[in-house]
């Protein structure tokens, strides 16, 4: 029999948006239950703890954690994951230390799951030595040595400069950042941008001097053997060569919504769906961050902070101008960092699309849906349960998100005895 916690208010999510919620909370004197898979808070952009990052807002988060954690209101779970819901006020969760499982209920909930990283299939997309470019640029803050490799990142989106700054910083040759948009694309997507995040843009760009950046550009083929050692680019034009050790991809971000959907909570263009007071479609259920929809760190921390006031039953007032501010950058970084559909058509019929049960195009294309594809070839049931090749066959094959795709549980792989 698993143990038990209760508090006024649980969070899940130890990013941006969940350290924002919680730190309210606690201000409000509330007993707050904070839960989160990654061993210490910080989420995707400060993976390992703010204080691990150079920039001045990582470092002024870093002070406030300290504090939150060392609030006696505050029960912090790190290093543990929701796996299983008896109703959006009892979750079960896993340690992934400890093995052991842990009851946890609440009066209210805070969804603050973040996002993860679009994949886009091609021929030699799954050779050892191509990752995520979010996932490389987390292996290097974890240690991953990369000095003196060479390094190509492709793809979409500022995500791609974030981790060419920190895969140089540790020592890479970034060779090149290929990026889908064209330049007239991102040309209004800088005009659009408010002046603050326009320095911000051009300080990263400053301190990528030398790094080659091409735009209208993306990659059609990955070249090795055992290992990545090149890759193909083309700007639809022609098509060049690139050696590599190492590749890359970013095609934008995807809001984590398993848990809310598993809740019961509605989903609405792949987010999970809020009213202005960020209640989801379900009482007492609220939800903050890239999980509500894509718009970046500073998002992520406003929508932390209103969402716990809300939850408080504050005056929201306050928040709806920044409020809108933040939703129009998510919207902006939408329409400029728009998917070319050349890139949907890349993978051939060899091309691996579920890589944990090793699923092709070809296989795929055999079956009418999802749900008879699952069956048929068990794409979507390995370890990452269809959370990189679910939005591929859409992207790819159209087949549409909700039929028959209701997340089960558990929402991770958790031993059985979890469930006793
Ligand atoms: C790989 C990657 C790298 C990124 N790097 C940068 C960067 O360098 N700079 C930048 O500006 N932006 C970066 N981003 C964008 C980033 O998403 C936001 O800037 C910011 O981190 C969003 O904060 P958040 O709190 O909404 O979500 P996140 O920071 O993603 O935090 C959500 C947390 O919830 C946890 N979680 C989710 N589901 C569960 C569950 N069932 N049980 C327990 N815990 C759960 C996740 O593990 C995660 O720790 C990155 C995104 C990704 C996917």
């Amino acid at each position: 029999m698993s143990a038990a916690l209760q508090a006024d208010q649980i969070v899940v999510g130890g990013g941006p948006a969940g350290i924002a919620a919680v730190r309210t909370l606690l201000a409000a004197k509330q007993r707050v239950i904070w839960i989160d898979n990654q061993a210490w808070p910080g989420g995707q952009i400060w993976r390992g703890g703010p204080a691990r990052h150079g920039s001045a807002l990582g470092r002024s988060w870093a002070q406030s954690l300290n504090s939150l954690l060392a609030d006696p209101l505050l029960t912090h779970l790190p290093g543990h994951a929701v796996i299983a819901a008896e109703g959006p006020q009892q979750l079960l969760l896993h340690d992934s230390q400890g093995g052991a499982s842990l009851r946890v209920s609440g009066a209210q909930l805070l969804l603050a799951l973040g996002a993860r990283e679009r994949f886009l299939p091609f021929p030699g997309w799954t050779l050892p030595g191509v990752t995520g470019a979010g996932g490389l640029q987390a292996l290097v803050k974890g240690g991953w040595p990369i000095k003196g490799q060479r390094v190509v990142l492709a793809g979409s989106g500022p995500l791609l400069l974030a981790s060419a700054d920190t895969l140089r910083s540790a020592g890479a040759d970034v060779a090149c950042v290929a990026e889908q948009a064209s330049f007239k694309a991102l040309s209004a997507f800088a005009a659009g941008l408010p002046s603050a995040k326009l320095v911000q843009a051009l300080g990263l760009r400053w301190r990528l001097k030398g790094v080659a950046y091409r735009t209208g550009c993306w990659p059609v083929r990955a070249l090795g053997d055992t290992q990545v050692r090149a890759v193909v680019l083309t700007d639809g034009q022609r098509e060049w060569e690139l050696p590599c050790d190492a590749l890359g991809l970013g095609f934008g971000l995807l809001p984590n919504t398993e848990l809310a959907e598993l809740l019961g909570c509605r989903i609405d263009g792949g987010a999970v769906a809020v009213d202005e007071r960020l209640q989801t479609s379900l009482p007492q259920v609220f939800a903050a961050g890239e999980c509500t929809g894509i718009g970046g760190v500073d998002k992520a921390l406003l929508e932390g902070d209103l969402a716990a006031n809300a939850m408080l039953s504050h005056d929201l007032a306050p928040f709806a101008k920044p409020h809108a501010r933040a939703l129009a950058f998510g919207a902006l970084l939408a329409r400029h960092f728009a998917l070319r559909p050349e890139l949907l058509k890349l993978a051939d019929a060899k091309t691996l699309i579920c890589r944990c049960e090793d699923v092709t195009l070809g296989d795929l294309k055999a079956w009418p849906d999802w749900r008879e594809a699952k069956l048929q070839t068990r794409c979507g049931m390995g370890a990452c349960q269809g959370r990189v090749c679910g939005p591929i066959t859409r992207d790819v094959l159209g087949w549409p998100m909700a039929a028959g795709r209701s997340p089960r549980e558990p929402l991770q792989p958790a031993p059985m005895r979890c469930f006793l």
